[in-house]
């Protein structure tokens, strides 16, 4: 809290009469003394909780700053009133599919989107945008800049320019400095509206603008608040903690925080309890610490790195003092029951809204020296009219964390015996965390197996904060300066290199500092919800009534140094574990008896845009290298039925660009495809080889070179017939290329410059005609 009783007189003067003069200003004024907090409000839309996480940590962090958040989900519009809201707003926001707002920021994307609302709507409105979004898709933090766009076209001035950070390079890089630059921002549009509002009240405000913020608001040196900045130098020492240099490293706070219970806490520094685990990381460690140099274990072992690795520091960064955020406020109290829950370690238990399916069908499209695995699976629909889909839709697959990642991260936490305990969480009734809530996607009443098992996704890579936290678990200091390395504004590239693009796992990096010990309440406060994987429907509904395919490549992680074994695709390893002993390859007798197959929870994940055009005479061209072809199969499927079923219709023509590496190794759905073409439902396949054909100079060798080759019909569907244009499948390298080249082509069909070809290209997704079903 700020006590107004040391801001300057002119400043108290001014605030409690602004507070008076303008009741909408809700800064909280007691009776003199007084405190006064300013406020702020935080709205995030997020799919999958990173918009919502860092939305939570600013609204954790104001308080720091001498500052009050209101935090809520953009769904929750009666929380919140934009029309009326006279203080700053920070808006965070992610992007999903193709470059949808996350579902709960739609209503609100719509409501701003109306065409009723006049341009002065949100004058009054000061805001800072926060954008999350991946660059391997097309419409990059497409949510971001509708609402950052829709904001400023309804009159909103912005005090902060917009961050938009990309999740394809490290959301981190942008995020950081953007939060770093966020309070004084909010602290000089809050003393600037102050001013502004005091002047206006004092009969100063004979220039009408003074009435809303204008975008130069952070330059504004800081008057009113002058007195958080005090207040400030304390806080930022726990809001940006400054470590310094490897010696000083202590323990102290171990044992200080460390205060769950000897149930959910195993204590610091307790063994590995794993030697499978343990092993995995015996070498990086033994090289690590068998060298003398400069530094030194508990033991007054000295140390010295050969090299940096995960677990070991160079100079400079091991002689740096450090940034490290703030430790993230417990939030949950977590305690085990001795009760027995066997019984519920096999299957899903929240059901009411999936439907468990069986799989009548596994087939690798594959041949087995191909470099990649294809598979396709058959599911039995038939007992579901809720799981009716349409050719474009597609439909989550819930899987478990793998059993025996469960059992190592049981032993390592030292609960193995307690597996069939019942996890009883509840949130801590002295929390600091703004808005905290139990996770919803913890049911109650499971078992500790259960948790490990169908929640939390035990692979994720730790975020900073998480590693933060880890810092307070840790008993061995040079374990302990290495974590608080890796979540430092000084150790970010370390943290990237060992942490995020090694996919590390909470499970490898607790393997790597055997002295880290957590409590189990940590582990659920910071690991996500295990997410279901979507799949794209591979068949249409009219062709197999009843019946629901699905395509995909086993996802293989190389083996690295700190993996040696490297690993699987959590579904998809799942998947392919599950249907090995029945899997037929292609072209074989598919329909011959197979042993019992397994069933599967799904739910279906309709898509409204990506189907063909509903004009059957509109042409239309699809792009689906690999596991692309997936939707593509569903459509050709279609309208092979369609053409069946109307022959006296006009249907357009159909192109589908198909590549992969080998023609005799991987041409997924190659006799079905060419069937297509037999039959007029595919009047063109274009298909290409990366790696064969490599002596004949000229041959396209990915799906863009095809479409380049093919340029001048391709421009003519899309510029001239109005037809659509369909990509499915990689969104690192191939959307990304197919993109290109489709905006190279406009260039030249048109002879107009890049950017105009860029607009055209935006027109077409605007009319949704050139439809992205992606993934990376
Ligand atoms: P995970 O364990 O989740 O690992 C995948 C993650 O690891 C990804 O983030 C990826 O970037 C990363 N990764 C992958 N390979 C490596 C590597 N070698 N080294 C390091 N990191 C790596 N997939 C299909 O195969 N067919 C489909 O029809 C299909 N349709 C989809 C439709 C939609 C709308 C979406 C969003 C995705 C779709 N996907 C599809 C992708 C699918 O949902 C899964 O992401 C994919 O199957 C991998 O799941 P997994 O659990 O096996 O992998």
């Amino acid at each position: 809290m700020v006590v107004l009783g040391l801001v300057a007189v002119h400043s108290i003067a001014r605030a409690v009469q602004w507070h008076i003069t303008h009741d909408l200003c809700k800064y909280a004024v007691c009776s003199m003394p007084c405190e006064v907090k300013p406020r702020f409000v935080v709205l995030y839309g997020s799919q999958k909780g990173q918009a919502q996480s860092i939305a939570e940590g600013v609204a954790e962090e104001a308080e720091e700053h001498g500052l009050t958040a209101e935090l809520c989900c953009l769904k929750q519009n009666e929380r919140y009133n934009l029309e009326k809201e006279r203080a700053p707003v920070v808006f965070i926001v992610s992007t999903t599919g193709d470059g949808e707002p996350p579902d709960n920021a739609l209503q609100f994307v719509r409501r701003i989107k109306k065409k009723t609302l006049p341009t002065d709507h949100y004058t009054h409105l000061c805001y800072a945008l926060l954008a999350l979004g991946d660059t391997n898709y097309a419409n990059f933090c497409n949510c971001g800049k509708t609402i950052e766009s829709r904001l400023q076209e309804l009159g909103a001035k912005q005090f902060y320019a917009a961050g938009y950070a990309d999740d394809g390079v490290g959301l981190e890089v942008v995020v950081d400095p953007w939060l770093e630059g966020l309070w004084k921002a909010i602290k000089a549009a809050l003393s600037k509206m102050a001013s502004d509002r005091a002047d206006y009240s004092t009969g100063e405000a004979g220039d009408s603008s003074k009435d809303a913020p204008d975008s130069s608001v952070p330059d504004v040196q800081l008057s009113l608040l002058s007195i958080t900045d005090q207040q400030n130098c304390k806080s930022a020492n726990s809001s940006v903690e400054t470590v310094s240099t490897f010696s000083s490293a202590d323990s102290s706070s171990v044992s200080a925080s460390t205060t769950q219970t000897a149930v959910t806490d195993p204590g610091p520094a307790s063994p590995l309890g794993n030697d499978r685990l343990a092993s995995q990381f015996h070498d990086a460690a033994s090289v690590s610490t068998s060298k003398p140099g400069t530094q030194t274990t508990d033991a007054g072992v000295p140390l010295v790195a050969l090299a940096a690795s995960l677990i070991f520091s160079l100079p400079p960064l091991s002689d740096s003092s450090l940034n490290v955020p703030a430790l993230p406020p417990p939030y949950l109290d977590v305690s085990l029951q001795e009760v027995d829950l066997m019984e519920q370690t096999d299957g899903l238990m929240i059901k009411d809204t999936l439907f468990e399916v069986p799989v009548s069908k596994a087939v690798q499209l594959t041949r087995g020296d191909s470099v990649k695995t294809a598979l396709l699976l058959e599911l039995d629909v038939s007992a579901y009219p809720m799981m009716t889909y349409q050719p474009g839709d597609s439909f989550d697959v819930f899987c478990p964390n793998r059993a025996s990642e469960v059992e190592d991260m049981l032993h390592r936490l030292a609960l193995h015996d307690k597996r069939n305990h019942q996890v009883n969480v509840s949130l801590r009734t002295d929390t600091k965390k703004k808005a905290a809530q139990v996770p919803p996607y913890i049911p109650q009443n499971i078992s500790l197996l259960y948790l490990f098992t169908w929640c939390l996704e035990i692979r994720s890579v730790p975020k900073k904060a998480f590693l933060r936290a880890l810092v307070e678990h840790t008993g061995d200091s040079v374990q302990r300066r290495r974590l608080q390395e890796l979540c430092s504004k000084q150790g970010a590239a370390d943290y990237n290199l060992y942490v995020r693009d090694q996919s590390l796992s909470v499970l490898e990096l607790l393997a790597a500092f055997p002295s880290c010990s957590p409590p189990l309440s940590l582990l659920i406060e910071h690991l996500p919800k295990l997410q279901p994987r979507p799949y794209s429907a591979a068949s249409s509904g009219l062709r197999h009534p009843g019946k629901l395919h699905f395509v995909f490549n086993v996802v293989e992680f190389p083996a690295c140094s700190l993996r040696p074994a490297g690993k699987q695709g959590l579904c998809t390893g799942w998947l392919f574990d599950l249907i090995s002993p029945a899997l037929v390859f292609s072209g074989m007798d598919e329909s011959s008896s197979t042993p019992d197959l397994p069933k599967i929870h799904v739910k279906l994940r309709p898509n409204c845009s990506f189907r063909p055009p509903p004009d059957l005479s509109v042409p239309f061209i699809m792009v689906g290298p690999g596991t692309g072809v997936a939707p593509f199969i569903g459509f050709l499927q279609q309208r092979e039925q369609e053409k069946q079923e109307k022959p006296e219709a006009t249907f357009g023509e159909t192109w589908l660009f198909f590549g992969c590496r080998h023609r005799d190794r991987d041409f997924l759905f190659r006799e079905e495809l060419e069937g297509f073409v037999s039959s007029g439902t595919l009047s063109h396949l274009k298909v290409c080889f990366s790696r064969d054909d490599q002596e004949e100079e000229g041959r396209p060798k990915y799906v863009q070179d095809n479409l380049l080759i093919n340029r001048q019909h391709v421009m003519e569907v899309l510029l001239q017939q109005k037809g659509y244009l369909f990509v499915c499948g990689d969104a690192e390298n191939m959307a990304k290329d197919v993109n290109n080249t489709l905006i190279e082509m406009i260039k030249a069909e048109l002879q107009v410059d890049q950017l105009d070809a860029m607009k055209t290209l935006a027109g077409l997704r605007e009319e949704k005609r050139y439809l992205q079903d992606i993934w990376g």
